[in-house]
């Protein structure tokens, strides 16, 4: 999914003008996508005239390192209300079976994708 980069984002709002069903705005000075509206076309990416507008691979780095420390303050909180600390690791275990879900989730998602190459 495309984000805006508000560093460099100059509040042109070219993107506004490119994008097929008005799911962007600018505010202060910096543009702003309703993501409830995109339908993810890659307009708006590929009108920036300063790439402000990126890809959801750059985040990459960003979201595990949220996903590592969001599981940390589980398992902090996890040892803090149920006054043990052994409940830490078994956060850890359910948020490993969570991770694991998602991670199934996703390639069974891939496979189906890649199915409606065919049709
Ligand atoms: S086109 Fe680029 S610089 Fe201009 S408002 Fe959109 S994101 Fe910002
Ligand atoms: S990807 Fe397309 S629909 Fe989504 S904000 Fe950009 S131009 Fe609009």
């Amino acid at each position: 999914m495309p984000w805006i980069d508000v560093e460099r984002c100059s509040g042109c709002g070219i993107c506004v003008e490119g994008c097929p069903v008005n799911a962007i705005s600018v505010e202060n000075q910096k543009a702003k996508m309703n993501m409830e509206e995109c339908i993810r076309c890659g307009t708006c990416h590929s009108v920036c005239p300063v790439e402000a507008v990126r890809h959801d691979s750059e985040k990459i780095p960003e979201d595990i390192k949220a996903n590592v420390e969001m599981t940390k303050k589980y398992m902090q909180d996890c040892a803090k209300y149920l006054g043990d600390d052994k409940e830490k690791d078994k956060c850890l275990e359910r948020m490993l079976k969570h991770f694991n879900k998602e991670r199934i989730v996703a390639e069974k998602t891939l496979e189906q994708l890649e199915k409606l190459k065919d049709i």
